[in-house]
């Protein structure tokens, strides 16, 4: 069709174009507005991405939209760009993109500012004898009292001054004496300000202040990463960059892994910065959400804090972005929009032009990467700040001694010494619940999950055993169904640990911290306040205990099990095993007194441990990083995998031996396409999964590639029968 002007709209549905669409004549919708809009048999919520004026479809069988629901954009152009480049660069249904880009309450439709409406008072209502109208309506003169006091007065301040208020208010407006309007809330500023005594920082050392002079010294947009071992003043200079930004009137956004585990972070911003950081994350209600984002779209947010999702909150005014823990894998998404938000911060700091802040004690290999390569900068803070050392690591060979419910003899001593001397201790297991087995004592029978391939976790509290892959529970079985026997749990889990601890230190005040025991609002914040304040002497725990803390008493950290990660069969094995050591590691003697970390492990001859002991984590990284060039694993090549799931094994197969066919005789050159496998875990919740996965040295090629296979297979006939998605830098394999 030629002339007039056509709507392309994205809609929340797993198919990759935008649908084009008939305005309503008289009424705009730009883009960035939200409509209503026939599809198939339902009206769908739509975002308008952009206007055309011609369309492949014939004129005549284009419909027309049924609703606009925003007069004014939701999203500014360089917003739309984001979206659409998300979708473009994971490959993923460009209104699936738009939808996660927008708090649920707009996904839902509704409304995006909120109203207030009010009573005010004519000039009439000033004049009016109170007393006589009191004779006859003594409602409508109580009513005109109250407005005349406040002049102007929100119906919400009516409802709670004075009950049955909206049957005076029809009289008083009938008389003219006052009017009703209403305002939208939309320009309304929270209130930036926090109720505290604003503190000074430190002096800045010799490291952070040349760390902190060289990303200035770049103007407009730059990726800069803070290199600096835990404690060494990486967030000193995050604050001094956004406190900048934030007298010259920019916003800024800083990005963490998960909020639940930095409420001191938060609390440093505040007090440092004198306001309330504005937080976006999936614990806050619909409301409150939409609260949050509506204020960073209208400027009066300064500072955003926020996990992966809040990349993609609109901001009228930004001027840094800062990603704190850079390596941490919760910043990529692991289902559906699989998007990494420290990559997305990058792409989206260049559209802005602005800096862009990548903080890490344990850097990404590939961030280290671009770092050679002089994509990105760096700085380094190599020692700690203030007075604090770095801590002794030794390893305890799990083989040479006894040991009593998984801790060692020497870790039973270090821990009494360290106790005795007033200090705290952190012991480290990454595996919550009792025990990872329930094993029969007979036949040797496993217990596993009916819908995966995997054992049931044995959870003590609740005497239930849980799948931690799919979620599925049922009651310990104590006699095995086979044979009658006894069923004992084995291996350790943190909850076992806890025990173990508690009757071989009675009377210390012991914490177990992992996703089970912090289920409950608030009892993670508790927890973490008692530790802090030093009551708490033995803290048990998951990863949850690892990432950003700051234990001012904590001097000894014991990691019960590190084994499985020296052993893992994804390329990033070591690097991950190392980031976790040395991040857990680095809550140990943060302030006065020197740290010390035992680590067990039954292979003290393992390589991993020289390269740990004596070239730190720039060791593991050095030597990961040349395996990996020899290997062409990324860095040194782009990988994508395609996933499929269905309830039988051979339609997933088949569904990928198709994208697999399709991709051989796209006449795409320079990619490696390997599989399909079954995934390494294969069955999950009942699915059968395999994946498909393709490498190459040239991103621009695999893009073609992955673009052109999208298409293809949405509209294959086997795509009817799984479940597929396409993960563009895959962090997991499998
Ligand atoms: P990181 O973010 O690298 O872990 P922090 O910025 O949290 O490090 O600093 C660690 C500790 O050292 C904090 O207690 C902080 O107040 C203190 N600190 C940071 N910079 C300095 C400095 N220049 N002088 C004295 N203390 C400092
Ligand atoms: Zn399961």
């Amino acid at each position: 069709m030629k002339d007039g002007k056509i709507l392309r709209v994205a809609i929340n549905a797993p198919l990759s174009r935008l649908f084009d669409y008939l305005p309503i004549p008289g009424q705009d919708a730009l883009p960035g507005c939200r409509v209503r809009v026939p599809f198939g048999r339902r009206t769908q919520t739509g975002l308008v991405m952009e206007t055309a004026t011609e369309s492949d479809v014939p004129v005549e069988k284009l419909k027309s939209i049924a609703a606009v629901l925003d007069d004014k954009p939701l999203f500014g152009e360089r917003d739309l760009w984001l979206i659409r480049f998300t979708s473009d660069y994971y490959h993923h249904p460009v209104g699936e993109v738009a939808a996660a880009a927008m708090p649920a309450l707009l996904r839902q439709g509704k409304p995006a500012t909120s109203t207030t409406r009010y009573l005010s008072l004519k000039p009439a209502g000033a004049d009016a004898d109170i007393d006589a109208i009191g004779k006859r309506a003594p409602r409508q003169a109580e009513l005109l009292n109250l407005v005349r006091d406040a002049d102007t007065i929100s119906f919400t301040e009516l409802d709670q001054s004075m009950p049955l208020w909206r049957r005076a208010k029809k009289g008083l407006l009938d008389k003219s004496l006052v009017e009703e309007f209403e305002a939208s809330d939309d320009e309304s500023v929270v209130d930036n300000l926090a109720n505290v005594e604003q503190e000074r920082g430190p002096t800045l050392n010799a490291d952070q202040k040349s760390a902190l002079d060289a990303i200035r010294e770049r103007k407009g947009f730059s990726v800069n990463l803070v290199d600096g071992v835990t404690g060494s003043g990486k967030t000193e200079v995050y604050l001094r960059l956004i406190d900048a930004e934030l007298a010259a009137g920019r916003q800024v956004l800083v990005l963490v892994p998960e909020i639940g585990l930095t409420p001191q972070l938060v609390s440093r911003f505040r007090q440092r910065l004198g306001l309330e950081p504005v937080l976006l994350h999936s614990g806050l209600t619909d409301t409150a959400r939409l609260q949050a984002w509506r204020s960073a779209r209208n400027g009066s947010a300064r500072l955003i804090v926020g996990t992966r999702s809040a990349i993609f909150v609109p901001m009228k005014n930004a001027g840094l972005i800062v990603v704190d823990e850079e390596h941490d894998s919760s910043l990529k998404q692991q289902e559906g929009l699989r998007y990494s938000a420290r990559d997305l911060a990058v792409a989206r700091g260049k559209k802005l032009d602005v800096p862009v802040v990548l903080g890490s004690a344990t850097p990404s290999l590939d961030t280290l990467q671009r770092c050679r390569d002089g994509a990105y900068h760096v700085v380094n803070l190599p020692t700690r700040a203030g007075k604090a050392v770095p801590p002794l690591m030794r390893l305890v060979d799990l083989t040479k001694y006894d040991a009593y419910e998984g801790l060692s003899e020497p870790v039973i001593t270090a821990i009494e010494k360290n106790i005795s001397a007033g200090g705290q201790v952190l012991v480290f297991l990454n595996r919550r619940g009792f025990a990872p087995t329930l094993i029969c004592s007979g036949c040797g029978k496993v217990a596993e999950c009916t819908r995966c391939d995997s054992r049931m976790t044995v959870h003590a509290g609740s005497s239930m055993l849980k799948c931690h892959h799919c979620g599925a529970q049922r009651s310990i079985e104590s006699e095995c169904a086979d044979c009658g026997a006894v069923c004992r749990p084995l291996g350790h889990g943190t909850e076992r640990l806890e025990d173990a601890l508690r009757s071989r230190f009675p009377g210390e005040e012991i914490s177990r911290i992992d996703s089970d025991s912090t289920r409950l609002k608030g009892t993670m914040s508790r927890a973490l306040a008692m530790a802090t304040a030093g009551d708490t002497r033995i803290l048990v725990g998951t990863q949850m205990l690892s990432k950003g803390h700051h234990f001012p008493n904590l001097t000894l950290v014991v990691v019960i099990n590190a084994d499985q990660g020296l052993f893992s069969t994804d390329f990033r094995g070591g690097e991950r095993l190392a980031q976790s050591l040395v991040q857990v590691a680095g809550r140990a003697g943060r302030e006065r007194r020197q740290g010390e970390v035992i680590v067990q492990t039954a292979f003290p001859a393992h390589p991993f441990w020289d390269e740990l002991f004596s070239g730190g984590y720039q060791g593991v990284a050095e030597s990961a990083l040349a395996e990996r060039e020899s290997a062409l694993w990324p860095p040194f090549s782009r990988l994508a995998l395609i996933r499929a799931a269905a309830t039988s094994r051979s339609d997933a197969h088949r569904f990928l031996d198709t994208a697999r066919r399709l991709a051989e005789g796209s006449g795409i050159e320079g990619v490696r396409v390997l599989g399909p496998v079954s995934a390494p875990m294969e069955r999950k919740a009942g699915r059968y999964r395999a994946q498909l996965l393709f490498q190459s040295r040239d991103r621009a090629n695999l893009h073609q590639l992955l673009g052109w296979l999208r298409t293809a297979l949405e509209s294959s006939a086997e795509a009817r029968r799984v479940r597929w998605s396409i993960d563009v830098d895959p962090i997991e394999l499998f």
